[in-house]
């Protein structure tokens, strides 16, 4: 078994994979170690909203790299289908944000006017080509950028491209502790052997608090837990994506509907509760009221990795250390998963970097912002 690499990650979810993939890519050798299944984490419990406009809404770094990320999907599409034969599920026919109430209706006419990539659209343009919505709605921001993928495919389509490409993707392999070597590489200790990397990433999303403490840093990851359910109906016809008070209605390729989701605070569970499946029925129901006679297919819950200010941390160990971290992406890790795959490439074949985008993703931001 090969033990040595230039670089090695921690975690194989859609993070640790896209960064594989475009390490590989670039034919660096490369070592993924998932502690479970590929993709069993945060990855497949996505609803794979790719919301670059409806989840940010300040005009900032984050918000660029979001459209970036969101915009390379069309890329991937075809170049991890040619190399995988696997089929993203990327659909981008957009969302409608609806308006419930002749307030939400304004104050959603008001992002237009300062907002390029969206339009208003009134309750009778939405319900001619959503006819399964209830009468009762005001209208919809149209958000034609904002489409879904199907999370589970994307990371697999990233992981077996990656393989192709050379890299060694090793399941049921927990990394317990990182080591320095005299020759200042790093030993991942594992219950299969120890592996040896120049470089390594810290990938593993919610669990990456274990390594930021080991390594000395104070920069906490918290458990947000989601529920989400999928159903089946003939009476539901769904073209875009449908967004409510916090609540989705994503129509899958496949004929399910997934909505989601619920935000529980520092809940490590992974199992939904009847309350959290109650609450999203309650939600959507009065935006599509034939939702009661739909057949429940699943349920289900994961765990959104959360960073004290909601961005992620993609950058390198603030002491220079061949250590670098991709993780905390939080409610949006599907949406900046091709990004940041290209930024932690670039960032260790030391490549020209936007500098923007790694003051805002740095591990230490919120220590120097405390001291200054
Ligand atoms: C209900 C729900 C809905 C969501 N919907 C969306 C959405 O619509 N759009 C969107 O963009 N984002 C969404 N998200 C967020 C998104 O799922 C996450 O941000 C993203 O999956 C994080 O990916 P990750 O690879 O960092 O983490 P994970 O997918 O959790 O992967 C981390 C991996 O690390 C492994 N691991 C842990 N410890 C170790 C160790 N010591 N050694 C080796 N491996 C280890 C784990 O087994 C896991 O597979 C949603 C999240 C939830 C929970």
């Amino acid at each position: 078994m090969k033990t040595q690499f230039e670089v090695g990650i921690i975690g194989g979810g859609i993070i640790g994979q896209s960064i594989a993939y475009q390490l590989a890519k670039e034919g660096v050798s490369v070592l993924i170690l998932e502690s479970n299944k590929i993709g069993n984490g945060a990855t497949s419990a996505a609803a794979g909203m790719l919301g670059a406009n409806s989840e940010l809404e300040n005009n900032d770094a984050f918000f660029q790299f979001a459209k970036e990320s969101q915009q390379h999907y069309h890329v991937l599409r075809d170049e991890l289908s040619q190399i995988s034969q696997i089929n993203i599920q990327f659909v981008d026919k957009g969302m409608y944000k609806l308006a419930m109430t002749d307030a939400e209706a304004s104050a959603l006419k008001d992002v237009v006017k300062y907002h390029e990539s969206v339009e208003w659209h009134s309750k009778e343009v939405v319900l001619e080509s959503e006819p399964t919505l209830s009468a009762t709605i005001k209208g919809a921001l149209y958000i034609p950028e904002d489409g879904h993928v199907s999370p589970y495919h994307v990371c697999a389509a990233f992981s077996k491209s990656a393989r192709l490409l050379g890299a060694t993707i090793l399941e049921n392999t927990p990394v317990h502790e990182i080591k320095k070597t005299v020759t200042n590489e790093y030993t991942l200790s594992t219950p299969v052997t120890d592996f040896v990397c120049k470089n390594i990433v810290i990938a593993n999303g919610v669990w990456s608090g274990h390594f930021f403490k080991k390594l000395g840093l104070d920069a906490g990851i918290n458990p947000v837990k989601g529920e989400c359910l999928s159903i089946k109906s003939n009476d539901i016809g769904l073209e875009k994506t449908i967004f409510y008070d916090h609540c989705y209605i994503v129509p899958k390729g496949d004929g399910r509907f997934v909505i989601g989701a619920t935000m529980v605070e520092d809940d490590w569970s992974t199992v939904p509760t009847i309350g959290g499946i109650q609450s999203l029925i309650e939600k959507v129901t009065p935006i599509i009221p034939s939702i009661s006679s739909a057949q429940l297919i699943d349920t289900w819950a994961g765990l959104r990795p959360q960073t004290i200010d909601g961005k992620p941390y993609i950058g390198q160990h603030p002491e220079g250390e061949n250590i670098y971290f991709a993780t905390g992406h939080y409610r949006n890790g599907i949406l900046l998963a091709p990004k940041t795959g290209l930024m932690i490439r670039d960032l260790i074949l030391n490549r020209k970097q936007n500098e923007d985008y790694v003051k805002a993703f740095s591990v230490n931001r919120l220590q120097v912002q405390t001291m200054r």
